[in-house]
């Protein structure tokens, strides 16, 4: 188990905060991109209280970023992560395997569900290999994107937005859905990479593999 003490906070939407916390000088403290990790907030009562995060950060940089959606109605994890103030201490208790890249195709992220392709994005980039890759992101609103700004410099025109509630000029608003993929993919026979709540995961799985694409492709 590591503590990592934080450094610097900040929201990157309404209800997603950016930590950036010490990264630990053990050469063990290994991650790599789509990996994640539990977390606990090191204070009286909440250090067994684990849930998981995936890193944004990437294994090269001197500090370690988590970027964790705040759910203040829940009166868990994520509220006392929210409050939590530069000089206060998260542990991180194992670290896991989430998605793995396996070569260039199609992202479909709901949410929060973009981190792991966040770092994996920002690690192809850093490697020279960003390319063929697409990423259609789902949010509620506009004002939900996550790292949009960054997403649209990395990806370009690679960079589909849908919005489930708030019609938004210019952008699609819907679901991702069969009639979204059939309309928007065409071509099956690809790498898919699918995060995002359960529901959005399962569904579009099905979707994939019902439209052609091979189970073995699809990582979710
Ligand atoms: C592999 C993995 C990686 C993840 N990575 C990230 C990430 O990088 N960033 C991120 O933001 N999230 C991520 N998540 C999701 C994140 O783990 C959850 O949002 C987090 O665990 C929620 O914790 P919580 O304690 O705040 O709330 P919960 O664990 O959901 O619940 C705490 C309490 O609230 C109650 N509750 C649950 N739902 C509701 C509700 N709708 N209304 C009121 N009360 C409710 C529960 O019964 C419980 O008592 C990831 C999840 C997985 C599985």
């Amino acid at each position: 188990m590591y503590k990592l003490k934080i450094l610097k906070t900040n929201y990157v939407t309404h209800d997603v905060k950016r930590f950036i916390l010490e990264k630990p000088e053990d050469k063990d403290f290994e991650y790599t991109p789509g990996q994640a990790a539990h977390l606990s907030v090191n204070k009286p009562g909440w250090e067994d209280q684990k849930r998981p995060f995936t890193f944004t950060s990437l294994q090269s940089w001197p500090e370690v970023e988590f970027t964790i959606k705040i759910y203040e109605k829940h009166e868990g994890v994520t509220n006392e992560i929210g409050k939590l103030k530069p000089g206060d201490e998260i542990l991180l208790h194992d670290i896991f395997d989430t998605i793995k890249y396996r070569g260039p195709g199609i992202f479909l992220a709901g949410g929060t569900g973009v981190n792991p392709f966040v770092a994996i994005f920002r690690a192809l980039k850093a490697s020279n290999n960003l390319r063929n890759v697409a990423l259609i992101y789902s949010n509620k609103t506009q004002d939900d994107i996550i790292y949009g700004r960054e997403l649209h410099e990395l990806l370009g025109n690679a960079f589909l937005n849908v919005f489930t509630r708030q019609g938004v000029i210019g952008f699609k608003e819907r679901h991702i859905d069969r009639d979204f993929l059939i309309q928007n993919i065409g071509e099956f026979n690809l790498n898919f990479y699918v995060c995002g709540p359960k529901k959005f995961t399962t569904d579009l799985t099905e979707d994939l593999i019902s439209l052609g694409a091979n189970p073995n492709s699809i990582s979710f």
